[in-house]
């Protein structure tokens, strides 16, 4: 990078930045700032890994064998060209679900992509990090990820955590004098900054050296690139799964492999062929690529529903978060703050409306003008407004009084700042009077400014402070100091024995989503919690508006909270649903109580502080409007809405994947346990196979294959609001799909060994290939349409039906290929099947729905059941 800083020379005016023509060579020329990821893999590769596949390799067993009997047992050509058609339509059926699942991946990735601030053609724009080039001026701040490699122009405090690129954790700070490129170490580079790392305070102006793979986080992106993205906790469960149903499935193979050859039911090769495809068919493969899929179709609905998922394993956990600790400004709240109220020592507190302030009035609300960063200016664009919403609202109340900051600042330039921070909660400026004079405005939380005042003043304004706050309104004080001379430019060293200025008194409503969301997430069995910065009765007075603090419930200061050991504050922290005058280290401590009780905890931020707390809770949840770059760098999830009810939005959707991902095991399981007991009976009873290997693979590839993909499509219930969370390390056969499976397998097992006598000895004159026929149809249709029963929980209904279109069409595709099958002659031939009578057909037919009703209605006897005992 040293190198590249050094042959770059952009001649780049750090005023008016880069013009966009030079920009769009500059673009064409270096390419986009992105850091290489590693090439996909080929098609062929895929296609390699997908015939690498267990079952693949066991049905290429298959081929090679039935060639083997067609070539020197003469034994035909059928066999060997049927499972070789199967292997083909699995690869291709595998290959398919792949490329679903990658590319619901990679528009995941597209989804939360880094913006930075950059000065191009004289003006100030917000452009995606990467398009950043060579020679842009990037402006800092704190919270930002800084997007490239560059040279700092100019600082303000400025100081960076480099801890992705050192390891080093303590953030270093910056100038623009330093020592330069020709120091190797990043490290000691004081007045360059590189991409990837954060900046934890102050402001600066870079100009662009390098960018993309050219960077110093280029030069071990491979590195970053060979950490394997980790199976998340369900997936983990599942392959477990699908290993032990393997080895059940294998063991079932060769089980029916000696069985058949105790009985000489036919030659070793068929017999073999007939274990090899019973295995094949009772191994659930698509289990595991139904649950990448399912997650990755539910984080673009989420991101529909405005929450971006950037972690995958967030996505199950979301769905079992127990406490959802949330911000209230802006999250909660509209974050549209107006001033209703203010207060000046010795006047009564005063209304403000739209009429022109009293002359205290007035006075005061210069102090807070004065002491503010944000702008509000008109353009042809419409208002174009920069700052937070607190100092909004003094900026508007100004110019409803026909004020601006410029005129005040006319008279008292602003000499020196200390910026606002949340750890403080007050900011402090330095200004020079017209006579020399020098004043020093502090404005913030009441209970942090140092203002003296004697006991009956403090009293008084405890009290107004108390009303105000009483009303839901955020209240900002005021204090000043005035010096003779130059006082310096340490601020903090100043702010001491202030002058009490006044209060004002904000008002920023709830959101109306709030109380709805707040009352679903109580019903869905979840802790709602407010964690603000704002006073303990203001926050109180709106958690109570949107119905998250009732009656008995505790409202807990960080003051309060250090008194308290770890123990008290676990012991507590079930009474608490309002934390307020935190700071980001107590959020900490917050999660940390509610986890030591086995608690998943969700917890959101926005501020550069907040990224601890973010990454310690189970799902770190950040603001998209008004969070820094590394807050949600911290983060699981990004709220684009920035609003509550999103995560609760968020949660419904975590359950549904969840219950659709068991929806598919229980889907998938039950029936291949029935094709073994099938099987195994058959030939107990004497009466050999009931299936040859190319209908069991045929069963296999299209019931189980095609509609089971469909299920991650599933719309969710509204029953998965109304129950407690799932316990993160519940096990999958929980809550009655364990037995569901068992009954299921169960019916089947029954089922398909009736039909099959039935056919075979009543139907007809002991013919086999009739009583396989009907089985075939059977368990074939029977098997694939028993998931309506299950894709809901809830009794089915016609609405019910409809709602996954993609599922519909994927079954009667696959109904449709089985009749073909069932009733085309040639292809009767080489599945081995013969044609029905009328008869024959129709007890099929009627016979398959058997399943599908028996499910359905052991489905709506529990419920009756569980009702009454109710
Ligand atoms: P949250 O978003 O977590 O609910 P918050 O936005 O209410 O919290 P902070 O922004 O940390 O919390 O504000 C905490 C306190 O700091 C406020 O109650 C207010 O008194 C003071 N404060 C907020 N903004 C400013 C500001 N711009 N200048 C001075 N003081 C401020």
């Amino acid at each position: 990078m040293n190198q590249i800083a050094q042959t770059q020379s952009p001649h780049t005016l750090i005023e008016t930045g880069l013009s966009q023509a030079d920009v769009t060579k500059r673009q064409a020329a270096e390419g986009q700032n992105v850091l290489q990821e590693q090439r996909p893999p080929s098609l062929w590769q895929k296609i390699g890994r997908q015939l690498t596949e267990v079952t693949t390799i066991i049905l290429l067993i298959a081929v090679a064998l039935s060639t083997y009997m067609a070539i020197v047992l003469d034994g035909g050509w059928t066999k060997p060209i049927v499972i070789g058609a199967i292997v083909l339509l699995n690869v291709v059926i595998g290959l398919y679900q792949e490329r679903s699942a990658e590319r619901a991946l990679a528009a995941l990735k597209q989804m939360s992509v880094p913006t930075a601030r950059v000065r191009r053609d004289g003006r100030e724009q917000e452009i995606p990090a990467s398009e950043i080039v060579v020679g842009d001026i990037v402006l800092l701040k704190a919270g930002d990820q800084v997007p490239a490699d560059g040279i700092l122009e100019s600082v303000t405090a400025l100081a960076v955590d480099e801890a992705i690129l050192t390891g080093e954790s303590e953030a270093v700070e910056k100038s623009v004098t330093g020592n330069g490129a020709d120091v190797q170490s990043v490290g000691d580079q004081i007045n360059r900054v590189f991409s990837g790392t954060s900046v934890t305070r102050g402001s600066g102006i870079m100009l662009v050296t390098a960018i993309g793979m050219r960077t110093q986080l280029g030069e071990i992106a491979d590195l970053l690139n060979a950490t394997k993205p980790h199976e998340t906790l369900l997936q983990k469960r599942l392959s477990k799964l699908a290993l032990i149903l393997t080895g059940v499935a294998v063991a079932g193979g060769a089980l029916i492999f000696g069985l058949s050859m105790v009985q000489n039911l036919g030659s070793t090769a068929d017999n073999l062929m007939m274990g090899i495809s019973l295995a094949v068919a009772a191994v659930p493969e698509t289990l595991p690529v139904i649950v990448t899929i399912s997650l990755a179709v539910g984080v673009q609905k989420m991101a529909k529903k405005n929450a971006i998922i950037r972690q995958l394993n967030a996505v199950e956990t979301i769905g079992s978060v127990d406490v959802i600790a949330s911000d209230k400004t802006g999250t909660l709240t509209q974050n549209k703050m107006t001033i209703t109220r203010l207060w000046v020592p010795g006047q009564t507190p005063e209304m403000v409306t739209d009429q022109p302030l009293s002359e205290s009035g007035l006075a005061l609300i210069k102090y807070f003008g004065l002491s503010t960063n944000a702008t509000i200016d008109q353009t042809d664009a419409g208002e174009q407004t920069s700052g937070d919403a607190t100092e909004l609202a003094i900026v508007r109340l100004l110019a409803q009084q026909e004020l601006t900051r410029r005129q005040l600042e006319a008279t008292r330039p602003r000499v020196a700042e200390r910026p606002f921070s949340s750890d403080i909660k007050s900011m402090a400026t330095l200004h020079q009077d017209e006579d020399g004079h020098y004043l020093l405005i502090v404005k913030g939380a009441l209970d942090r400014l140092p203002v003296t005042l004697s006991t009956s003043q403090r009293d008084q304004l405890d009290q107004i402070h108390q009303a105000f706050a009483k009303d839901a309104l955020r209240v900002l004080a005021v204090g000043y100091r005035q010096f003779d001379q130059d006082p310096g430019d340490d601020l903090a060293a100043l702010e001491t024995d202030l002058t009490f200025g006044g209060l004002i008194g904000l008002i920023d409503p709830p959101r109306p989503e709030a109380a709805p969301a707040v009352k679903k997430a109580r019903a869905a069995g979840i802790k709602p919690v407010m964690i603000t910065g704002d006073h303990p009765e203001t926050a109180q007075a709106i958690a109570q508006q949107i119905g998250l603090y009732q009656p008995g419930d505790l409202t807990v200061t960080g003051a309060q909270m250090a008194k308290w050991s770890d123990d008290k504050l676990q012991e507590k922290v079930d009474q608490v649903s309002v934390f307020a005058r935190v700071s980001p280290e107590d959020k900490i401590r917050i999660v940390n109580a509610w986890q030591i009780q086995g608690k998943v905890v969700a917890m959101t931020g926005d501020g550069v502080n907040d990224a601890p707390a973010l990454k310690a809770a189970d799902v770190g949840i950040a603001m998209g409007i008004t969070g820094t770059e590394v807050a949600k760098g911290a983060a699981d999830m990004i709220l684009t809405d920035d609003n509550f009810a999103t995560i609760i939005d968020a949660v419904a959707s975590g359950r549904t994947i969840y219950q659709n991902i068991l929806k598919a095991v229980e889907f998938l399981v039950g029936v291949n346990f029935a094709q073994i007991f099938l099987m195994l009976g058959s030939v107990l009873f004497g009466w050999g196979a009931p299936l040859i290997a190319e209908q069991l693979l045929l069963i296999n590839v299209l019931a189980d294959g095609i509609p089971g993909f469909y299920l991650a499509r599933e719309p969710g219930e509204a029953s998965a609001m109304q129950a407690p969370p799932i316990p993160n390390d519940q096990s999958i056969f929980a809550n009655g799909l364990g037995k569901r499976m068992a009954w299921r397998a169960g019916i089947y097992t029954g089922l398909t060994l009736g039909i099959y006598a039935l056919g075979r000895f009543v139907l007809s004159d002991n013919q086999a290939i009739v009583g396989s026929t009907m089985l075939f149809i059977v368990l074939a249709i029977g098997s694939m349409i028993d998931i309506y029963p299950i894709k809901r929980r809830e009794p089915l209904t016609w609405a019910a039906i409809k709602s996954n279109r993609s599922l519909n069409i994927a079954l009667a595709v696959a109904a449709l290929l089985i009749l073909a099958v069932a009733i085309l002659p040639m292809l009767q031939q080489m599945f081995a099947l013969t044609s029905l009578t009328a008869g024959q057909w129709l007890i099929s037919l009627v016979a398959l729905l058997i399943p599908t009703f028996l499910l359905e209605a052991l489905k709506r006897w529990r419920q009756i059941g569980k009702q009454t005992i109710r």
